[in-house]
């Protein structure tokens, strides 16, 4: 028995106080803001779990970078420190910093996307596939069956590309007309579902005898490679460093929100390791991000960043940081609550139809799930189902409902303890009690883009 593997492998050195509201309170915060959760003041909301994105708390270490951080324009020492951080992990010579992982999404649309090509991925991220629809083309999610319903199916690997598909997918459409394969680790769009070493070498070798390029879309690599070790044989005894520097040498390059596994609150970064690409790189830096050495970033976060990114293949992080997640999905689990199985890396998803079977979707149970949270315990989660994901039919206007139905609690990284765990564990249980008697909601105010509707969305409770 290892007693100290019960902790957190951290101890806290500076603390931010959070509110704690009533019932009350929060019913009239919740009513004022519409019932929708993006409106409600952060300092109202005792546990975030809206994001995990831009909310780690950094290091000791890392506000030490902040404070020597270079601010300098051109060649700033903290750029040096970045690439050489990057390169030592990811193995790419050519880094260009950006201020967001969208930016870098941007510059890769812009290198590969072409007019009516098809660009293939496990499951693309919205801002990628945003600025890929941009530039005229296509984007093709080919996860494997395993990763597209929300079962409780043990596969380890749930984010996979399906390869039958994938090869399907080229000899039917030529490889002329396929710019580009993105892999993104791990899978956010499916819960954080880890993709094997396995696939991205299959999907890499398929790539190469097509003439395709491959990017990593990197957001969660480290999260990624840890379950890479605990779960795909043969890396057990592997470093996870190891295991980044083999997933990342099957790929041309990777873009990077550093926002997730960077453990920074803003920042991102495109990589090759061609040198012929890098020029573009840097010029469409330079007029949408900045000078190629700082790229809309300040001297001081490339600085926190070049050691959040070593900060965020610690092995006893990992293992703290992906525990913590797997102990809330298991206890939920254990108290009846409709979970995905396995838990992703960053966070539980839960099924809103499942848990309240008699709201119909066009009453959103999801959102009305996320209400009666935020009500009882002042825990903030967000809906990903009817009112996040629907479609309107483009010739009846009819709209058409996702086929899932979800919440997701999202887990920031270094931020809240265990016993936060246990007060959204304790409270969702409560919540999973009263399920009969809740109600479902109604839509008052949608904006003029549905794909965007969640974020400024009106509803009333059904009386
Ligand atoms: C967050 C994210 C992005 C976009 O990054 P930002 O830093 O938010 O602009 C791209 N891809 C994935 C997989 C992400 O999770």
């Amino acid at each position: 028995m290892n007693f100290l593997d019960d902790a957190e492998p951290f101890r806290i050195k500076m603390v931010e106080p959070i509110r704690k509201t009533t019932r009350e309170e929060r019913e009239k915060l919740v009513k004022a803001a519409d019932f929708n959760i993006f409106k409600i003041p952060a300092e109202n909301v005792f546990i975030d779990m809206l994001t995990d994105s831009g909310t780690s708390a950094m290091s000791s270490k890392q506000w030490g970078g902040i404070m020597t951080g270079d601010e300098s324009y051109a060649g700033s020492s903290s750029f040096y420190h970045l690439r050489d951080s990057v390169q030592d992990i990811m193995g790419f010579p050519y880094v260009q910093p950006t201020h967001q992982g969208r930016a870098a999404d941007f510059i890769m649309s812009q290198l590969y996307a072409s007019k009516g090509g098809y660009i293939l991925g496990n499951l693309h991220f919205d801002s990628f596939k945003g600025h890929s629809e941009i530039a005229g083309s296509i984007p093709v999610d080919l996860i494997i069956e395993e990763g597209r319903t929300a079962n409780s199916n043990p596969y380890p690997f749930k984010g996979n590309m399906d390869l039958e598909k994938l090869e399907k997918f080229i000899s039917e459409k030529g490889s002329q007309n396929i710019p580009l394969i993105i892999i993104t680790v791990t899978s956010n769009g499916n819960g954080g579902q880890p993709v094997s070493m396995e696939n991205i070498r299959s999907v890499s070798s398929i790539a190469k005898a097509n003439n395709i390029p491959l990017m990593i879309d990197a957001a969660r690599f480290a999260e990624n490679c840890y379950f890479i070790k605990k779960r795909e044989k043969g890396y057990e005894n592997k470093s996870v460093k190891e295991i980044a520097k083999e997933l990342f040498s099957y790929a041309d390059g990777c873009v990077m929100s550093s926002k997730k596994d960077g453990l920074v609150n803003i920042g991102g970064f495109i990589c090759t390791r061609h040198e012929e690409l890098f020029p573009m790189i840097n010029q469409l830096a330079i007029i949408n991000e900045g000078f190629v050495t700082y790229g809309g970033m300040s001297g001081r976060d490339l600085e926190a960043l070049a050691i959040g990114l070593q900060e965020g293949i610690d092995e006893e992080y990992l293992k703290y940081r992906i525990e913590q997640v797997q102990y809330l999905g298991e206890e939920l689990f254990k108290r009846g609550i409709p979970i995905i199985l396995p838990t992703g890396g960053h966070g539980v998803y839960i099924d809103a139809q499942k848990f309240y079977p008699h709201i119909p979707q066009k009453e959103f149970p999801g959102q009305a799930l996320v209400i009666e949270l935020y009500k009882t315990a002042g825990v903030r989660g967000v809906e990903l189902g009817s009112c996040a994901f629907s479609k309107k039919d483009k010739e009846t206007g009819k709209i058409i409902f996702p086929d899932l139905e979800l919440v997701r609690l999202t887990v920031s990284r270094r931020v809240y303890t265990n016993r936060h765990m246990d007060v959204v564990i304790n409270a969702l249980e409560d919540v999973f009690k009263r399920r009969d008697k809740m109600k479902g909601l109604k839509l008052t105010y949608e904006g003029p883009i549905i794909s965007l509707r969640h974020f400024t969305a009106k509803f009333e409770m059904i009386a």
